[in-house]
């Protein structure tokens, strides 16, 4: 017998017949002698629907008053599963965030996790009743409703099971698992049967369409092994295939059971890469170019100064496509003149590609083969950033998706 927490995205809440699979797979667990606490979210389209409801009202809603609304779909299909259980027999209660207590910073719209009580919920369990809690949702410290920002009903449900010390915490999905890069991009992607914490955070342009990122990052700090699962399959298949089912995200790499060198191909389609040319080459340039970038809350990933000539320099960074018109307005307004640039350049249309994997640490050439597949297919790499287990280059992104199936492929991720 195990702690177990599911969590049930919103197409698998989707309409009263699902919230009935729902609850028959609940049972199931149940059943089979563990202690179950569920954690969905609203049903799919009613997060959307309350958003707007908003937005038709005011143009710039109060975050607090957003936080009030956004959480009342988490309300309405905790309910509705406890229901759903009970109907078939089930002794289930349902909790909003407020009374666990789920307590969050006061940052509405975005708020974090602080801490979880978890008396209540071990009562319950204990008299045998299946646990079921919002996602998505918590309090702060004055008592006023928060959201976590959207997908943050994964949080929720990592960090319930990182404050039960669980077992483990199944993430059910309309996806059946992680898989070495997108199968929309390459056919033959393979699904993972574990990943690394590490790998999945890199993998974030993948991993973010399955899982909140900050999920992930809890996982990740509280050790809890977390899987990502399909909940379209029939919802009485023998519990023993399910409990192994789907992408584990673990954490012991030496337990890793393919040992390929390389876990995944990543790419972000929206990236754009800025050049400041001619600056000085002294102290304090960098922070003057990227600190006016930072203040104006736009994120920066790639950067290269480039060998100064005659003591000038040439700075190239990337920002996000959505921030770009923003960034270079920053640079040519307030950096410019101001640190005396020869000329500010951009390019809005590249994209980032990576490679992904733990092996990493313990394979060498890893670099030079993705740089001579790249060059056989012709591709020219702009930028290079490496960490420690992961390899981005910047490259024109009408050949992203040539770049990724010609890595994948190199690598060998290919299904068998
Ligand atoms: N219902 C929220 C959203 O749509 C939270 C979640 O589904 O994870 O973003
Ligand atoms: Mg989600």
């Amino acid at each position: 017998m195990a702690l177990i927490v599911h969590k049930y995205g919103g197409t698998s809440m989707g309409s009263p017949e699902r919230i009935k699979n729902v609850a028959k797979r609940v049972a199931k667990w149940h059943d089979a002698g563990h202690q179950i606490v569920v954690v969905p979210s609203a049903m799919s389209g009613e997060t959307n629907r309350l958003l707007g409801l908003a937005k038709e009202i005011t143009a710039q809603p109060d975050p607090r008053e957003l936080d009030m609304l956004a959480s009342t779909g988490e309300q309405a299909s905790v309910a509705l599963l406890a229901m759903a259980l009970q109907a078939i027999g089930k002794q289930a209660v349902s909790y909003a965030g407020w009374q666990v207590a789920i307590k969050t910073d006061s940052a509405h719209t975005k708020a974090r996790i602080r801490s979880i009580d978890d008396t209540k919920v071990r009562q319950d369990l204990d008299a045998g009743k299946v646990v079921i809690i919002t996602g998505f949702q918590g309090i702060d410290e004055l008592g006023n409703i928060t959201t976590l920002g959207r997908g943050g009903s994964d949080t929720s449900a990592v960090a319930v099971a990182a404050a039960l010390q669980a077992a483990e915490c199944l993430i059910y999905t309309d996806v059946d698992g992680v898989y070495t890069t997108d199968p929309r991009v390459v056919s033959d992607a393979r699904r993972l049967k574990t990943v690394t914490f590490e790998e999945m955070l890199e993998m974030a342009s993948l991993g973010s369409k399955v899982l909140q990122i900050r999920s992930v990052e809890f996982a990740g700090n509280y050790k809890m092994p977390t899987r990502v699962l399909s909940s379209l399959t029939d919802p009485l298949m023998p519990l023993e295939e399910e409990a192994i089912s789907g992408t584990l995200i673990s954490f012991e790499e030496d337990t890793k059971m393919e040992q390929a060198t390389i876990t995944g191909i990543a790419f972000n389609r929206d990236e754009t890469k800025i050049t400041v040319l001619g600056v000085p080459d002294r102290p304090g340039i960098a922070y003057q170019i990227l600190g006016a970038v930072a203040d104006a809350n736009i994120e920066v990933d790639m950067i290269i100064q480039n060998q100064s000539v005659d003591g000038k320099t040439d700075f190239t960074f990337t920002v996000p496509r959505g921030e770009y018109t923003k960034a270079m307005a920053v640079l040519n307004e307030k950096v410019k003149t101001h640190i005396g640039a020869a000329n500010i350049t951009g390019d809005a249309k590249v994209s980032k590609v990576s490679v992904v994997g733990v092996g990493m640490r313990s394979h060498v050439g890893i670099a030079s083969q993705m740089f001579r597949t790249l060059s056989e297919e012709g591709i020219n790499i702009q930028m290079i950033s490496t960490s420690e287990i992961k390899i981005s280059v910047l490259i024109d992104e009408k050949y992203m998706e040539l770049a990724v199936r010609a890595l994948h492929k190199a690598f060998g991720l290919e299904s068998a």
